[in-house]
């Protein structure tokens, strides 16, 4: 792999920061909570990226997107964390894992329907994967799918939606025979939200905001078109979705520690003078680089083979941890400014990122979960009973 950037990338990276230059100050900062609100806001920014072409770089030209080489992606990624632009939000699912499978495993009737909506900020789409009882576990999940003619009829529990209240779509998992072995009796189907049959009901975190939600499923229907894949084949393909989850889908957070860590460094101000912060933040940064380099080496991969490696589980680990000390360190800085924020200032902003940043090593797969994919996937270790 060849890490270096091309004239013609140098030359995109030119374009891209001229385009941003301008549209994010236009753009202006994100609302207040609130669900539709945020929904708009964020798929507002999805319509201006789509306008512009910047919407799908790496995704094939005949369904809207750029169909761009992995290291024109990775040169977008750097300049957008570098420009402030606004958190891709309620866009993050269909965008980052549920549009990659439909590309890697739907059909084209799914292809041509749904990603143009996508990349156009027409569509939101959330996850419904994890249940009350299955969540590293995820192959016991127990909603379960009965076909009645050309559809199934979907009855279960889904928790952790992200986004679920605004969404239009989900990536749902079902267990369509339940007597076979728990992973070869699940399917991926495409579930409307808006029917009867999908109550969905945010849950509230330490935060303030819902950025989750319980949807219970009563009934609710999915024609056998909206099948991703052959029935009960589902866990292949949910691996699929995984692999992009924690491969490629993070790559973007990953480049954003980088501004986190330098709006540090600006905050500490005099305090950086000093010599133990100084080689605190000099180690957190040659991380975040490290870091970097086996993220281009995960989306490069996946550009050469249409799936991430289960290399994106270190990529995810060692993300997810780096975040939490970056996010540390922030707190730390503030001292007691920590506890008498006000609200929309940069202390504030500082105390969320530290709040937000105990989700990471749960969300996509704990820490521990990701530390048995790399010994059993990647290292070749025995499976752990
Ligand atoms: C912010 C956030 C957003 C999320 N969004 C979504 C979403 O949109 N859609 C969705 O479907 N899910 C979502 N999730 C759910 C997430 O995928 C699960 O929380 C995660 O997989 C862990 O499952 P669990 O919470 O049931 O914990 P459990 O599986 O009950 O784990 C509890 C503890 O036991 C440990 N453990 C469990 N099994 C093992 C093992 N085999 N070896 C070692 N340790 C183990 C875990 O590491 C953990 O520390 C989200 C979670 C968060 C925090």
């Amino acid at each position: 792999m060849d890490l270096r950037y091309s004239d013609a990338d140098e030359a995109f990276r030119k374009e891209v920061r001229a385009w941003l230059d301008e549209a994010v100050p236009a753009y202006g900062p994100p609302p207040p909570p609130g669900d539709m609100a945020r929904r708009a806001y964020d798929t507002g920014w999805q319509r201006r990226l789509h306008d512009a072409g910047y919407a799908g770089l790496n995704w094939p030209t005949e369904y809207g997107g750029r169909g761009l080489p992995a290291s024109q992606q990775l040169v977008f990624l750097e300049e957008y964390a570098a420009s402030g632009a606004p958190y891709v939000g309620v866009t993050f699912v269909g965008n980052a894992h549920a549009g990659p499978t439909l590309i890697a495993e739907g059909s084209d009737e799914q292809r041509r329907y749904h990603l143009p909506r996508i990349l156009r900020g027409d569509a939101v789409w959330c996850q419904g994967f994890s249940e009350p009882g299955a969540g590293s576990d995820l192959a016991a999940l127990r909603t379960r799918a009965v076909r009645s003619g050309d559809e199934y009829v979907v009855s279960g529990q889904k928790i952790w939606s992200t986004r679920a209240q605004v969404a239009d779509w989900c990536e749902l998992l079902v267990r369509t025979d339940p007597d076979a072995p728990k992973h070869r009796g699940i399917t991926w189907l495409i579930l409307d939200m808006h029917q009867r049959g999908v109550e969905v009901r945010p849950l509230r975190t330490m935060d303030g905001e819902s950025h989750f939600c319980e949807v219970f499923l009563d009934g609710a229907r999915v024609p056998l078109s909206n099948r991703v894949g052959e029935e009960n084949d589902g866990w292949r393909v949910t691996n699929v979705t995984l692999r992009f989850e924690r491969g490629t889908a993070f790559a973007g957070h990953v480049i954003t520690l980088r501004s986190q860590l330098r709006r540090l460094a600006a905050l500490a101000g005099d305090a950086a003078d000093d010599p133990g912060l100084l080689r605190q933040l000099g180690r957190l940064d040659a991380r975040v680089d490290g870091l970097w380099r086996m993220t281009q080496r995960c989306v490069t991969e996946a550009e050469a083979t249409g799936v991430p490696s289960p290399l994106g589980s270190a990529v995810k680990l060692g993300y997810s941890e780096l975040g939490q000390e970056i996010a540390a360190l922030g707190v730390r800085l503030l001292g007691r400014r920590a506890i008498g924020w006000d609200p929309g200032s940069e202390d504030a902003r500082v105390v969320h990122d530290y709040l937000w940043s105990f989700q990471s090593t749960i969300a996509a797969g704990t820490s521990q979960i990701q530390r048995n994919l790399i010994a059993e996937r990647i290292l070749g270790m025995p499976r752990g009973r």
